[in-house]
Protein backbone atom coordinates (compact mmCIF):
# COMPACT_ATOMS: atom_id res chain seq x y z
CA UNK A 1 0.00 0.00 0.00
CA UNK A 2 0.89 3.97 0.12
CA UNK A 3 2.54 5.70 2.43
CA UNK A 4 -0.51 7.94 3.21
CA UNK A 5 -2.37 4.81 3.64
CA UNK A 6 -0.10 3.10 6.00
CA UNK A 7 0.20 6.47 8.01
CA UNK A 8 -3.67 6.64 8.64
CA UNK A 9 -4.50 2.70 9.32
CA UNK A 10 -1.29 2.75 11.54
CA UNK A 11 -2.60 5.83 13.70
CA UNK A 12 -5.54 3.92 14.08
CA UNK A 13 -4.19 0.51 14.76
CA UNK A 14 -2.04 2.36 17.36
CA UNK A 15 -4.88 3.68 19.20
CA UNK A 16 -6.96 0.61 19.16
CA UNK A 17 -4.22 -1.42 20.68
CA UNK A 18 -3.08 1.38 23.22
CA UNK A 19 -6.20 2.99 24.38
CA UNK A 20 -4.42 5.99 25.68
CA UNK A 21 -6.04 7.57 28.68
CA UNK A 22 -3.69 10.89 28.54
CA UNK A 23 -2.68 14.15 26.27
CA UNK A 24 0.80 12.31 26.43
CA UNK A 25 0.13 9.01 26.10
CA UNK A 26 -2.46 10.07 23.52
CA UNK A 27 0.08 12.14 21.63
CA UNK A 28 2.96 9.47 21.96
CA UNK A 29 0.31 6.81 20.66
CA UNK A 30 -0.46 8.84 17.53
CA UNK A 31 3.49 9.44 16.88
CA UNK A 32 4.66 5.99 17.14
CA UNK A 33 1.53 4.40 14.87
CA UNK A 34 2.85 6.48 12.75
CA UNK A 35 6.41 5.64 13.01
CA UNK A 36 5.37 2.17 13.05
CA UNK A 37 3.62 2.00 9.81
CA UNK A 38 6.13 3.82 7.84
CA UNK A 39 9.31 2.04 9.47
CA UNK A 40 9.02 -1.26 7.72
CA UNK A 41 9.36 0.76 3.83
CA UNK A 42 12.76 1.75 4.58
CA UNK A 43 13.63 -0.66 2.47
CA UNK A 44 11.85 1.32 -0.50
CA UNK A 45 14.22 1.83 -3.36
CA UNK A 46 12.54 1.78 -6.57
CA UNK A 47 9.79 3.87 -8.12
CA UNK A 48 8.02 4.22 -5.05
CA UNK A 49 10.90 6.25 -3.23
CA UNK A 50 9.34 9.32 -3.23
CA UNK A 51 5.91 8.04 -1.99
CA UNK A 52 7.85 7.14 0.77
CA UNK A 53 9.71 10.25 1.38
CA UNK A 54 6.84 11.79 1.61
CA UNK A 55 5.35 9.25 4.01
CA UNK A 56 8.09 10.69 6.36
CA UNK A 57 7.98 13.84 5.70
CA UNK A 58 4.15 13.52 6.64
CA UNK A 59 5.36 11.87 10.12
CA UNK A 60 8.24 14.41 10.95
CA UNK A 61 5.51 16.95 10.34
CA UNK A 62 3.08 15.31 12.63
CA UNK A 63 6.05 15.00 15.61
CA UNK A 64 6.54 18.89 15.06
CA UNK A 65 2.70 19.42 15.38
CA UNK A 66 2.68 16.50 18.78
CA UNK A 67 5.36 18.45 20.38
CA UNK A 68 3.77 21.70 19.40
CA UNK A 69 0.36 20.74 21.00
CA UNK A 70 2.67 19.22 24.33
CA UNK A 71 4.21 22.60 25.04
CA UNK A 72 1.18 24.02 24.23
CA UNK A 73 -1.18 22.30 26.50
CA UNK A 74 1.44 21.59 29.15
CA UNK A 75 0.82 17.63 28.41
CA UNK A 76 3.94 16.23 29.84
CA UNK A 77 5.16 14.49 26.88
CA UNK A 78 8.45 15.73 26.42
CA UNK A 79 8.83 15.65 30.45
CA UNK A 80 8.06 12.19 30.50
CA UNK A 81 10.63 11.60 27.81
CA UNK A 82 13.41 13.48 29.65
CA UNK A 83 12.94 11.53 32.77
CA UNK A 84 14.06 8.30 30.59
CA UNK A 85 17.98 7.54 30.86
CA UNK A 86 19.98 9.03 28.55
CA UNK A 87 22.12 6.00 28.05
CA UNK A 88 19.49 3.50 27.47
CA UNK A 89 17.65 6.01 25.28
CA UNK A 90 20.97 6.65 22.84
CA UNK A 91 21.29 2.45 22.96
CA UNK A 92 17.60 2.28 22.03
CA UNK A 93 18.36 5.42 18.97
CA UNK A 94 21.54 3.48 18.37
CA UNK A 95 19.61 0.26 17.91
CA UNK A 96 16.56 2.05 15.91
CA UNK A 97 19.43 3.44 13.25
CA UNK A 98 21.30 0.48 13.12
CA UNK A 99 18.15 -1.56 11.71
CA UNK A 100 17.56 0.63 9.53
CA UNK A 101 20.72 0.29 8.24
CA UNK A 102 20.92 -3.07 7.57
CA UNK A 103 16.81 -2.72 6.25
CA UNK A 104 18.49 0.13 3.83
CA UNK A 105 20.91 -2.90 2.31
CA UNK A 106 18.28 -5.39 2.17
CA UNK A 107 16.20 -6.05 -0.71
CA UNK A 108 12.59 -4.70 -0.59
CA UNK A 109 9.64 -6.66 1.29
CA UNK A 110 12.57 -8.90 3.07
CA UNK A 111 13.96 -7.72 6.78
CA UNK A 112 11.91 -4.74 7.05
CA UNK A 113 8.81 -6.70 6.11
CA UNK A 114 9.15 -9.49 8.95
CA UNK A 115 8.34 -10.69 12.66
CA UNK A 116 11.51 -10.83 13.80
CA UNK A 117 11.99 -6.75 11.98
CA UNK A 118 8.84 -5.82 14.01
CA UNK A 119 10.52 -7.19 17.54
CA UNK A 120 13.86 -5.84 17.21
CA UNK A 121 12.57 -2.00 16.31
CA UNK A 122 9.72 -2.24 19.01
CA UNK A 123 12.46 -3.37 21.49
CA UNK A 124 14.78 -0.54 19.90
CA UNK A 125 12.14 2.09 20.38
CA UNK A 126 11.12 0.66 23.81
CA UNK A 127 14.79 2.10 25.05
CA UNK A 128 13.82 5.72 23.83
CA UNK A 129 10.03 5.60 25.20
CA UNK A 130 8.73 2.49 26.47
CA UNK A 131 5.28 3.61 26.70
CA UNK A 132 5.42 3.66 23.03
CA UNK A 133 6.02 0.05 22.94
CA UNK A 134 2.44 -1.64 22.12
CA UNK A 135 1.58 1.88 19.38
CA UNK A 136 4.85 1.37 17.40
CA UNK A 137 4.27 -2.29 17.17
CA UNK A 138 0.61 -2.14 16.07
CA UNK A 139 1.44 0.46 13.55
CA UNK A 140 4.22 -1.85 12.11
CA UNK A 141 1.91 -5.04 12.41
CA UNK A 142 -0.63 -3.12 10.22
CA UNK A 143 1.84 -2.27 7.62
CA UNK A 144 2.55 -5.70 7.42
CA UNK A 145 -0.92 -6.61 7.33
CA UNK A 146 -1.82 -4.43 4.22
CA UNK A 147 1.44 -5.22 2.34
CA UNK A 148 0.08 -8.75 2.90
CA UNK A 149 -2.90 -7.82 0.40
CA UNK A 150 -0.44 -6.94 -2.74
CA UNK A 151 0.49 -8.85 -5.20
CA UNK A 152 4.49 -8.86 -4.25
CA UNK A 153 5.76 -11.76 -2.36
CA UNK A 154 7.00 -10.23 1.11
CA UNK A 155 9.59 -11.97 3.26
CA UNK A 156 7.31 -12.78 7.09
CA UNK A 157 9.57 -14.79 8.60
CA UNK A 158 12.95 -13.95 7.34
CA UNK A 159 15.67 -15.02 7.56
CA UNK A 160 13.59 -17.75 6.16
CA UNK A 161 13.54 -18.08 2.54
CA UNK A 162 9.44 -17.81 2.14
CA UNK A 163 7.55 -15.26 0.30
CA UNK A 164 3.51 -15.03 1.10
CA UNK A 165 1.05 -12.39 -0.64
CA UNK A 166 -2.65 -13.13 -0.90
CA UNK A 167 -2.87 -11.48 -4.68
CA UNK A 168 -5.75 -9.16 -3.69
CA UNK A 169 -5.05 -5.74 -4.78
CA UNK A 170 -2.52 -3.50 -6.35
CA UNK A 171 -0.74 -0.78 -3.93
CA UNK A 172 -1.84 1.96 -5.35
CA UNK A 173 -4.97 1.07 -6.79
CA UNK A 174 -9.03 1.53 -5.16
CA UNK A 175 -8.19 -0.48 -2.48
CA UNK A 176 -5.40 1.45 -1.40
CA UNK A 177 -7.46 4.22 -1.24
CA UNK A 178 -10.88 2.80 0.41
CA UNK A 179 -8.27 1.57 3.29
CA UNK A 180 -6.73 4.90 3.59
CA UNK A 181 -10.44 6.40 4.02
CA UNK A 182 -11.48 3.90 6.13
CA UNK A 183 -8.51 4.37 8.15
CA UNK A 184 -8.95 8.48 8.25
CA UNK A 185 -12.41 7.73 9.62
CA UNK A 186 -11.12 5.17 12.35
CA UNK A 187 -8.20 7.70 13.40
CA UNK A 188 -11.19 10.36 13.92
CA UNK A 189 -13.55 8.31 15.67
CA UNK A 190 -10.54 6.50 17.97
CA UNK A 191 -9.09 10.14 18.68
CA UNK A 192 -12.21 11.48 19.82
CA UNK A 193 -13.59 8.47 22.34
CA UNK A 194 -9.92 8.94 23.78
CA UNK A 195 -9.40 12.53 23.72
CA UNK A 196 -12.93 12.71 25.71
CA UNK A 197 -11.10 9.93 28.90
CA UNK A 198 -8.76 13.09 29.99
CA UNK A 199 -10.90 16.45 29.02
ZN1 LIG B 1 5.84 -2.12 2.72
Amino acid sequence: MMGKTHISVGIAAALFVSQPASSAACLATVLAGALGSITPDIDVHNSRSRDALIARLIVVGLAIVSFGIDRALGAQLWAYISQIQLSQQAIGLLGFFGLCAIGRFTPHRSFTHSVLALVLFSLALGLVLPMAIPAFAAGYASHLLLDLLNKMPMNLLFPLESGWCLHLCHADGLTNKVLMVAGLVGDIVLLTLCIEKFI
